[in-house]
């Protein structure tokens, strides 16, 4: 701590409760915080709290807490804590000295937290508003919710259907009012508390149409002794870029606000596909992309999860078999979905979790969903379905509609041996059946990049040959699947050619069981996916993709 700053501090004392009271003189005023002394854990900053100013300003809420870190990527050394204090104690007087001037970019700062700030006050109320925070004035309809005994606001457009996952039933539908200004009105600092005033001084802002909304809000309610109340959203730009909106609600009289009935602050939350695709990473460019899987099984299913979660915005799942007790323990489903098929469960499953996401259901087999497709809107066909002679007759069907596309296969060895992904393209060199040659191109029944030595059964039964099954492990159809994701995600943007991607695992419970191994699971143990590998897999002369000298 510098000469300068102990001068500074005008009192110093730890507080019966264990924290830590500064008054410190700044450039132009005396600060009085208080910071939370350690306890025992050491896992966050301590807080930090201002003496309430009476004053708005940025990075501190309205009782007075400091923000001075997010805590995101922080590393502390527990045996340093009156080091991790004074710290906290420094940034937090760095932050008040830097923005604590009445300067313009102070204002600016202010409002670009203005949300957070607005959660803070007392009594603030969440929402989930589902409309387009998009600078256009509009009515919007409401809905008031008590969810685990907290009421919650709920907005959306008029005349649409409401988000799946918007729980308003019993709850009574109003109209709010949302409009966009230059600007915000300023919120009250402490101890004065949000009242009819800000919604009067926001009033005062309108224009002409928004002030034609404003009428239809509040006009006079026919029972004239029920008591009104009406909601306002404001939204403003950000100085630092977007938007911010903060709602109240507010009683209203003869056609206008009643400035003395108690106004409640209203927090939104965006609950918006853009809002929520963008904050959670989702790829803006996959969301034109329309991905086809043929097989939903467990390797499948997980495929449609993760191009989902990618941000794809089209899926078409094709597969007619039914969900049933034998594939729970492997599948994203749950057992709610037994005896119903596959494809139906996922389409609402994922349609559900992932806004914006479409999905087409097809329960029936991958050639008759290509002899019905014309693939004009397809990207990308995704092949899960671990059959090798279905799968090359399916290729080469594909290969005779005369339209370029990725086409990925992906299959599992048994137990834990390793998993496969193998890239195609419809066109060009480079096809499913070049796996399944010789070192001299004659047709062979086993693949070039098996892990599995040939001729060994690995089915087993548990009640007879209608329960016959291969032994996979969950946690390795996962695996292969999200390496085949990445691979057609790979495809989507933009790599060319076709590649082969594996993994080899430790082969333990494989050994229990006595099974032998090809001499490539050994080199793919070692090694990683690459040019070399992919040339194994198709560098044969191939009948079918290549024109023979
Ligand atoms: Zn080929």
């Amino acid at each position: 701590m510098s000469r300068d700053l102990k001068t500074s501090i005008k009192e110093l004392e730890v507080t019966p409760e264990n924290y830590l009271h500064v008054v410190v003189v700044g450039a132009s005023q005396r600060w009085d915080l208080t910071i939370e002394c350690l306890s025992a854990s050491l896992t966050r900053l301590p807080h930090v709290r201002l003496k309430p100013p009476g004053r708005l300003l940025p990075h501190v809420s309205y009782y007075g807490a400091v923000c001075v870190s997010d805590n995101q990527g922080l590393s502390l050394d527990p045996d340093r804590k009156a080091d991790v204090v004074a710290y906290t104690f420094l940034a937090a007087f760095d932050l008040l000295e830097k923005w604590g001037s009445d300067n313009v970019g102070s204002a600016a700062e202010f409002f670009n937290e203005i949300e957070a700030y607005w959660g803070c006050l007392p009594g603030s109320i969440s929402a989930s508003g589902a409309f387009d925070v998009d600078a256009k004035d509009r009515l919007v309809t409401s809905y008031l919710k008590l969810k685990e005994k907290r009421p919650q606001w709920f907005f959306t457009e008029r005349d649409v259907p409401l988000p799946k996952d918007f729980d308003v039933k019993g709850a009574a539908a109003q109209s709010a009012l949302y409009v966009h200004l230059d600007e915000l009105v300023a919120p009250p600092a402490h101890p004065e508390v949000l009242s009819a005033a800000f919604v009067a001084a926001i009033r005062d802002s309108m224009s002409a149409s928004q002030l034609a909304l404003w009428s239809r809000l509040v006009r006079p309610s026919s029972n004239k002794n029920h008591p009104k109340r009406a909601v306002l959203l404001v939204s403003a730009p950000r100085a630092a870029g977007g938007v911010s909106v903060v709602g109240v609600e507010f009683g209203t009289r003869n056609g206008d606000v009643d400035l003395n009935a108690p106004v409640t602050a209203i927090t939104m939350r965006r609950h918006t596909v853009s809002y929520m695709r963008e904050r959670g990473g989702a790829s803006v460019a996959m969301l034109s992309k329309h991905a086809v899987i043929i097989g939903c099984g467990a390797i499948g299913a997980v495929i449609a999860d993760a191009l989902a979660a990618t941000g794809v915005g089209r899926l078409t799942l094709v597969d007619y078999d039914y969900y049933s007790e034998d594939n729970v323990f492997r599948h994203i489903l749950d057992p709610t979905w037994i005896g119903l098929p596959k494809v139906i469960g996922l389409q609402y499953q994922l349609e559900r979790h992932y806004p914006g996401l479409k999905v087409t259901p097809r329960t029936t087999n991958g050639q008759d969903w290509l002899r019905s497709s014309d693939l004009s809107d397809v990207d990308a066909v995704i092949c899960a379905l671990g059959l090798p002679t279905l799968e090359q007759s399916f290729a080469r069907a594909l290969r005779k509609k005369d339209k370029l596309l990725p086409l990925l296969f992906t299959w599992l060895e048994p137990l834990d041996l390793g998993g496969h992904s193998i890239l195609t393209w419809t066109q060009g060199e480079g096809c499913l059946d070049c796996l399944y040659r010789d070192d001299e191109g004659v047709r062979s029944l086993q693949s070039r990049i098996a892990f599995l030595a040939p001729d060994q059964r690995v089915s087993k039964t548990i009640t007879g040959c209608g329960s016959v099954f291969v032994p996979y492990g969950a946690l390795q159809s996962r695996r292969t699947a999200l390496m085949a994701s990445e691979h057609i995600l790979s495809a989507l943007s933009g790599e060319a050619g076709p590649s082969y991607r594996y993994w080899a695992g430790d082969g333990t419970a494989a050994a229990v069981q006595n099974l032998r191994t090809t001499p490539w699971w050994d080199e793919a143990r070692t090694t990683m996916p690459g040019a070399q590998q992919s040339k194994r897999a198709f560098g044969r002369p191939c009948k079918t993709c290549r024109v023979i000298k």
